[in-house]
């Protein structure tokens, strides 16, 4: 089945014809006479008329809880402590409490994430001594319904952390065992307080099962940096390069440069990359990581769930959030945005693919390129992240899974 794209505008460039084939991108040519409709000019092949839309690669959501979303669901008010654990019992308390199950919930959230622009996912799924495999066994659900729509990897996450509960390790371990894709952790001093046994345990793991790891990483400055030191000793020992990611990292951006520079000089040397969620605190200094020949992804985080009333499953917003929060303004900058939303994202989730050499980079659009691709409305690239317009198609595997926010 060929698909070609009529006039659209490949970030944001001239006019052009794109041609989608066995899920790729085959051939990019001066865009032909537009007509009115899709069509099927030939046996098998159908033009989309792009209407001199933007062309970018599709959103890829590295850091997404999947297992807690509460889209959908009747709002509620916050009630959540402060702080990682306080905030864990009281999703603890509440999230059995809503007529939805998980596998309803997440698959609502990840049906309303591919309908505006993202096809690759990397969700976290809550083990722990309460939750057991239910949550897991929920996103896993959502990935099958819409396995024909998105690519979805699961993280088996301790968010109650590995050593406060007994039992904590054996859940986690069972869950590795029912094709989860990563295995997780989380701030190893400040809730574990025993960063050294818990990081032994994650990458012990890893290792027995032959998985990458990320790790949330809360900490604040030095003590983030002792924990991301932790984590780097072992990457290098294990020869885990390309294969372990840090979630987060809020305190990296409080270092002394000289500190940063060291450290993003690890991060680069053993490919080690990072996910961010765009918080509101100092930024990560993005243009430092890409510099670093850092590999940086984007992600909504929790979504109206427990711990946050925030997030609406578009990854448009949330890449408006990063600019934001990155006090970007120039064109290039908030383009950078787009980029790590995008294709910054599909390298953490596969090494092997294609990673943004400089913020000036903008690649995914080339023949040969995967056709996982999203069509947005706007002048130009940073007015489609100002203005996020809801007239959008997205392409996954060379074919339109989602038109004008609502799936196919
Ligand atoms: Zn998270």
């Amino acid at each position: 089945m060929t698909l070609i794209l009529r006039n659209v505008r490949p970030w944001g460039a001239e006019a052009t014809d794109v041609t989608l084939d066995g899920g790729a991108i085959t051939a990019v040519g001066p865009a032909s006479t537009a007509g009115t409709s899709p069509t099927e000019v030939s046996a098998g092949v159908t033009v989309l008329e792009g209407r001199g839309r933007i062309l970018l690669p599709s959103f890829s959501d590295v850091h997404v809880h999947l297992d807690s979303t509460r889209l959908g669901q009747p709002f509620r008010p916050h009630s959540g402590g402060p702080g990682v654990w306080a905030m864990m019992l009281n999703d603890r308390q509440h999230w059995r409490e809503d007529d939805a199950s998980v596998a309803e919930r997440a698959t609502h959230t990840l049906g309303a994430m591919i309908e505006h622009g993202t096809t690759r996912v990397r969700s976290f799924a809550q083990v722990d001594v309460d939750t057991g495999l239910e949550r897991l066994e929920g996103v896993l659900a959502a990935r099958q319904e819409h396995q024909d729509r998105a690519d979805v990897a699961v993280i088996a996450f301790p968010q109650a952390g590995l050593l406060r509960e007994p039992g904590s390790v054996e859940v986690l371990e069972e869950a590795l065992k029912l094709g989860v894709d990563v295995v997780g952790g989380i701030d190893p001093c400040a809730l574990d307080r025993d960063p050294v046994r818990h990081l032994d345990i994650v990458f012990g793991l890893a290792e027995k099962y032959g998985l990458p790891v990320d790790i949330h990483l809360h900490e604040p400055a030095q003590l983030g940096l002792f924990s991301a030191q932790l984590i780097v000793e072992r990457t290098r020992a294990l020869g885990m390069q390309g294969l372990v990611t840090i979630s987060h990292g809020y305190g990296l951006a409080e270092l002394p440069a000289g500190q940063l520079q060291e450290l993003l000089e690890d991060l680069g040397a053993l490919d080690i990359s990072m996910a961010t969620v765009a918080p509101s605190g100092e930024p990560l200094p993005l243009a430092k990581l890409a510099a670093a020949g850092v590999r940086v992804g984007l992600g909504q985080d929790g979504q109206r769930d427990f711990w946050s009333p925030y997030g609406n499953a578009d990854m448009l917003d949330r890449t408006w959030q990063l600019a934001f929060t990155s006090r970007f303004r120039a064109d290039e900058l908030v383009e950078h945005a787009v980029a790590v939303a995008t294709i910054g994202g599909a390298s953490v989730l596969d090494p092997a693919a294609m990673r943004l050499t400089s913020i000036a980079d903008r690649p995914g659009l080339a023949v040969g390129d995967p056709a996982e691709l999203v069509l947005v409305s706007g002048d130009t690239v940073t007015a489609a992240v100002m203005d996020r317009l809801p007239d959008r198609t997205v392409i996954h595997r060379g074919t339109v899974v989602a038109d004008q926010l609502a799936l196919l």
